[in-house]
């Protein structure tokens, strides 16, 4: 059997050169590695990588254009499905989603999907974007809760139907985790902006500055007119280990330490007027991406050591497998199978050491994993002047605070039906973390898009 080409490899940055900077690690195909990588697409008759798609893209169509060389179509075929596609060729994780459907991959390397999708995006914003023309205005008003990409998407699509959308953001810049949480050094911020300006350029308006269940209440925007609401607010709220000694100096929230980088840019201080203090030796608690971008971004503020400690093993590492062998490239240290149970502060309130136990791994709990199970008297102190604590979020209560009737689960994030995702209250819709709690762009885009398109339904229906 003739051996399958592997896949074009992507250009990077060496790691002794770039953690030493924030800039794009991944550089991106060129023209001819595009051409060269889309020529291995089979272009299977029942093309299986569109099931893994949460926004079902038509893979196959766009990668065949890529094999003519056709780079507008291509990018066309996948903005008809997804408008923030140089965000998700970057950050999705296609190895889990569309690569994983890809019958080359049963022999050899999938196609890489994500980074021809990423290849086409940028060809389209150094080429100039071009927006589609709208359809009749419906008259129905939305109101969109939440600036990240499910309220983008939830946006993009109801005005491409001919809806006014308005967009109410809390922060001062639309994105959402895309702008505070992911790194500039895996998601340039230019490249979010861009994408958020080709949605306001399809018409929707954005206003930022605006907390809904402070400056409006969800009754208030249906007062104020709005036939509609969609609620994507995201789960921003940290969750803390409760362990002894963690209100110590020197040790952070992810989201505190991911935010005080990316969205003050405190790595560019004193330009840019926040400042970050890191220490040599950090150790991040924690095994997602977040974690890795946390560890990541120590590197390159200085510090000589940077420990990931995760109580479970390799093979449970929830990261995106890219994101791990580039954070050990990097020299990110993994202590695998092992938890804090306490930092040591020094006679200034400083942490100074971090005791941990070994761990091993049982049965599988709900969640699939096998369950981490302490090992009983294997307690030793590992010396640390920062730690980031990256163990998950929850959403903000404010808006499920300040909303009669509106169902939630004891984690707090809101139910939702999953086909529609309307929730409890009648206009009223919801999707991403805020539904599913922490969980990816793409499920946060699909989700986005099953809202869009039960709230046309809802609204038609009501105008009638
Ligand atoms: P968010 O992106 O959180 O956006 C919610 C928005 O709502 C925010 O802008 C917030 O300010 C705003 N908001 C909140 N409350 C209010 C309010 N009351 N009024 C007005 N506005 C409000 N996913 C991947 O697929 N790949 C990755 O590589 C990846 N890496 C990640 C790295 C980090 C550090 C983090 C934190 C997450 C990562 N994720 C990744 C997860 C992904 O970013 C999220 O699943 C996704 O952003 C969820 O989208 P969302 O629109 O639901 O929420």
């Amino acid at each position: 059997m003739a051996a399958l080409k592997p896949e074009v490899e992507m250009p990077k940055q060496t790691p002794e050169e770039r953690i030493h900077n924030f800039e794009e690690v991944a550089q991106g195909y060129t023209e001819e590695m595009a051409v060269e990588e889309a020529l291995r697409c089979l272009s299977c008759p029942n093309p299986q990588c569109i099931k893994g798609c949460p926004v079902d893209i038509d893979i196959k169509a766009f990668i065949g254009h890529i094999k003519e060389k056709e780079f507008d179509e291509a990018i066309k075929k996948v903005k008809e499905k997804n408008s923030l596609p140089a965000i998700c060729g970057r950050v999705c994780p296609q190895e889990n989603q569309c690569q994983k459907f890809c019958v080359l991959g049963i022999r050899g390397d999938a196609i890489s999907i994500g980074r021809l999708e990423r290849f086409v995006a940028d060809w389209e914003l150094e080429h100039g974007v071009e927006t589609p023309t709208n359809t009749d205005p419906t008259g129905g008003r939305v109101a969109v809760v939440g600036a990240g990409p499910a309220g983008l998407t939830v946006a993009s699509e109801l005005v491409k139907l001919g809806h006014n959308v308005e967009i109410f953001e809390a922060l001062h810049t639309a994105g959402g985790v895309l702008m505070y949480g992911i790194p500039q050094f895996r998601l340039p911020k230019e490249i979010v902006q861009a994408e958020v300006d080709y949605v306001k350029k399809l018409g929707a308006e954005l206003h930022t500055d605006v907390m809904i269940g402070k400056l409006h209440t969800i009754s208030e925007l249906f007062v104020d007119g709005y036939d509609a609401v969609f609620i994507g607010s995201g789960a921003g709220l940290p969750r803390f280990l409760r362990l002894p000694g963690e209100n110590l100096k020197g040790i952070y929230s992810a989201n505190e330490f991911l935010i005080r980088t990316n969205l003050m840019k405190a790595y560019r201080f004193p330009e840019y007027d926040t400042p970050i203090d890191v220490g040599k030796i950090v150790a991040v608690i924690g095994g997602g991406n977040v974690a890795m971008d946390s560890a990541r971004s120590a590197l390159r503020l200085g510090a000589n050591k940077v420990y990931i400690v995760y109580r479970r093993g390799r093979e449970e590492l929830p990261a995106r497998h890219e994101e791990v062998e580039n954070a050990e490239e990097e020299g990110v240290e993994f202590r695998l199978l092992r938890n804090p149970v306490g930092f040591i502060g020094d006679e200034h309130g400083y942490v100074r050491q971090m005791e941990v136990i070994r761990m091993e791994l049982g049965e599988p709990d709900d969640s699939g994993r096998r369950r981490p199970i302490p090992v009983e008297g294997s307690e030793y102190k590992i010396d640390v002047d920062t730690v980031v604590v990256a163990i998950g979020q929850t959403p903000n209560p404010i808006i499920q605070r300040t909303t009669d009737g509106l169902e939630t689960t004891r984690w707090g994030t809101i139910v939702a039906d999953e086909e529609t995702m309307q929730t409890s209250l009648e206009g009223v819709y919801a999707g991403g973390d805020v539904v599913s709690g922490t969980a990816t762009v793409i499920s946060a885009m699909g989700a986005g898009k099953r809202a869009a398109k039960a709230m046309h339904e809802y609204i038609m229906n009501k105008k009638k």
